[in-house]
């Protein structure tokens, strides 16, 4: 596998910044689509710093998903998002820029975008390097283009990360249209969902660029809604707190436990903490009796993870709305803080 192919890993600036500290010891971990590459960059790290490089075998989701504390290790080097989480022991971010030219895909966002004359710009932060050019060329095809600043939890204009669309939420009344530039679709239907223009999403692994159908946001909110009813109607509620760094939200889980043994009198309403939300921890919870989870952890449970969960998942910062005003309950990602 080539390192340098793709991604830029910035090993040169990662090897530094291991020798000027001095650790003898480094964990290296990143977002599950960059595991593949974990052994040669290990390898490589190990020959140019002469430190012990452990690899994290466990695939990151998001940014939020570090170590409370390390074992064996002195510093942690994390591969594929910009950090936003205070943590305890030394760590870098890495954001691994991905090298793929986007030029030959313009042109078809250009004929989609026929109608539309204010774009919003954003992207992953795989591909926010991609923005300045397409900003260009839209540009000079007479659109007028915005990239809005970073969120709470993004570190460069026009970066969207899972839980936080602010970049492009902030401009929404401005614009006609907005254009993501991502993978797969958690990304495109994250801002399809937060924002009230429609959303092109270009693939740049793909070269597709497609308008995200407004369907498909609609079905999820309409799965989240039904979720609701669903709860109102439980006999026993999982309410799930993450315990990974940056899903920890202490209070939320609390709030909204009193708030369902006040409402729901006949309901069992339990906190259940977790790390790790696989299929088999959902699984768990049902042959556990639960007949729901409510999610205090990462907000995109609920509008990612409802179809491979055996249980309906209900978004926890929504408990509060939707007793007491279900009719405007919120429906775009929230944004975990
Ligand atoms: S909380 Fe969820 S969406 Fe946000 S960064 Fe973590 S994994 Fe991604």
């Amino acid at each position: 596998m080539d390192l340098e192919a793709r991604y830029d890993f910035e090993l040169e600036r990662v090897s530094n910044w291991i020798t000027s500290n001095g650790y003898s010891k480094v964990l290296i971990q990143s977002a599950p689509g960059l595991l593949p590459y974990l052994p040669k960059i290990a390898k490589e790290l190990a020959n140019s710093t002469k430190s012990e490089v452990l690899i994290d075998g466990r695939g990151r989701y998001g940014a939020c998903d570090i170590p409370h504390s390390l074992v064996g290790a002195e510093a942690v080097v994390h591969f594929g998002h910009t950090g936003f989480v205070p943590a305890e022991y030394p760590i870098l971010y890495v954001p691994a820029i991905c090298k793929l030219e986007i030029d030959d895909y313009i042109p078809r966002v250009i004929e989609l975008l026929i109608g539309k004359d204010k774009v919003g710009l954003c992207a992953s932060v795989q591909h926010i390097n991609t923005l300045s050019g397409l900003k260009q060329e839209l540009e000079s095809k007479g659109k007028k283009v915005m990239i809005g600043p970073p969120g709470k939890r993004a570190q460069f204009p026009g970066q969207v990360v899972g839980c936080d669309y602010l970049c492009a939420m902030r401009l929404d009344s401005e614009v006609d249209s907005h254009v993501i530039v991502a993978g797969g679709e958690f990304h495109s239907i994250g801002l399809a969902l937060s924002v009230s223009k429609p959303v092109i999403h270009l693939n740049p692994y793909t070269g597709d660029a497609k308008w995200v159908e407004k369907s498909v946001a609609d079905k999820i909110n309409r799965i989240r809604g039904y979720a609701g009813y669903q709860l109102m109607s439980s006999k026993k509620v999982a309410v799930v707190e993450g315990l990974v760094s940056g899903q920890r939200t202490p209070g939320v889980a609390k709030s909204v436990r009193e708030l369902l043994n006040r409402k729901l009198t006949r309901a069992t309403v339990d906190i259940i903490q977790a790390e790790n939300f696989s299929d088999d921890f959902f699984l768990g919870l049902k042959e556990l009796g639960y007949d729901i989870v409510v999610t205090a952890a990462c907000t995109r449970f609920v509008t990612d993870d409802y179809d491979r969960s055996p249980l309906p998942i209900f978004e926890a910062r929504e408990v509060h709305r939707f007793f007491y005003d279900a009719l405007n309950m919120s429906r775009g990602v929230f944004i975990l803080q």
